[in-house]
């Protein structure tokens, strides 16, 4: 049960945050202004590249309401946010998310994140990033961290598989992911994969062998995403002109729900579905309602009499 009195059938976010910090702990968004490696700008000064569902405006409101303050400007202006919409929430993690937050010389990443960490009402860092942006020197600055504060590095992967990498222009392949993922497990960070169900040409199949991968590999948490089309990125060309077809509600949550009962149960899942701002998304449509994903997959969970890790054998 969760602190509303809900069922889950998956090891939430917010249970794993009061297990830890004894109190309701909140994620609050902060853009440090970080670029991306995957996106550069030609010479006409057009911007290329990046994966082709990214817009990174659309991923929180700290892009476009507070982009360029200072840290702590942003993170009391998200705790305010956060406190009237969630009034449950007690402390913070500072989650460096739009962009690749690992982006930068050592002694910058260390000046920021210490900044964020001087909020008294932040426990503890979340930093999304690239595996191929992880090099050892800010390893070095992370472990630091890490040996005193609540450190996780969330690592996007998406799939497992070359053909559905190359279709959203990650720009790195799976070995560098799982060498990143090693290299970091063998200094003790916290480590959450963000992964993509439902990109155009994955089967059941392809979608169980990452659900086998992320099972050997106990990741600490798991974003699942539906594949979600968001204003100004490739992908709403393709949308717009008939070349990608998305998951109903139904197919995503059979198949959310399939992936789920091949992760152990140790593994936390920290987000169920897609949640992109809700003015950025174009389709599909059941995106913008809230937990409808989570409801489904709840019923899905009640009606195989199922839950997560129902299919890992105890060798896991
Ligand atoms: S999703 Fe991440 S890696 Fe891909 S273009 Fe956007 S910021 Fe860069």
């Amino acid at each position: 049960m969760d602190s509303n009195g809900e069922r889950n059938f998956y090891r939430t976010l917010g249970a794993a945050m009061r297990r830890e910090f004894g109190c309701n702990v909140w994620k609050v968004s902060v853009d440090a202004g970080f670029s991306c490696p995957n996106v550069y700008v030609d010479g006409g000064g057009k911007i290329c590249g990046g994966c082709i569902f990214c817009n990174i405006d659309s991923f929180s409101p700290s892009r476009r309401l507070v982009a360029g303050e200072p840290v702590l400007a942003q993170i009391d202006a998200g705790i305010i946010q956060l406190k009237r919409r969630y009034p449950k929430a007690q402390k913070f993690i500072a989650y460096f998310q739009p962009s690749t937050n690992t982006n930068a010389p050592p002694e910058r990443l260390k000046t920021i994140y210490n900044e964020a960490l001087q909020h008294p009402e932040v426990v503890g860092l979340s930093i999304g990033t690239r595996p191929d942006v992880l090099p050892e020197a800010a390893l070095d600055v992370l472990t630091k961290i890490s040996a005193e504060k609540y450190l996780q590095l969330e690592i996007g992967l998406q799939s497992i598989h070359q053909k559905s990498l190359d279709f959203l222009n990650r720009g790195h392949d799976y070995a560098v992911f799982v060498d990143a993922f090693e290299r970091v497990r063998r200094r003790n960070i916290r480590i959450g994969v963000h992964l993509i169900l439902g990109i155009p040409n994955e089967s059941r199949d392809d979608i169980i062998a990452t659900a086998a991968e992320m099972a050997r590999l106990q990741p600490d948490s798991i974003k699942l995403h539906n594949l979600c089309v968001v204003r100004g990125t490739r992908l709403a060309d393709y949308w717009q002109n008939d070349k990608v077809q998305l998951l109903t509600l139904e197919e995503y949550a059979e198949v959310a729900v399939d992936f789920l009962e091949r992760i152990p149960q140790n593994v936390v899942i920290e987000r169920i579905a897609s949640e992109a701002a809700e003015d950025y998304i174009i389709a599909p449509t059941w995106s913008k309602i809230k937990h409808a994903a989570r409801n489904k997959i709840n019923n899905i969970f009640i009606n195989r009499k199922s839950c997560q890790g129902k299919f890992v054998s105890d060798r896991n």
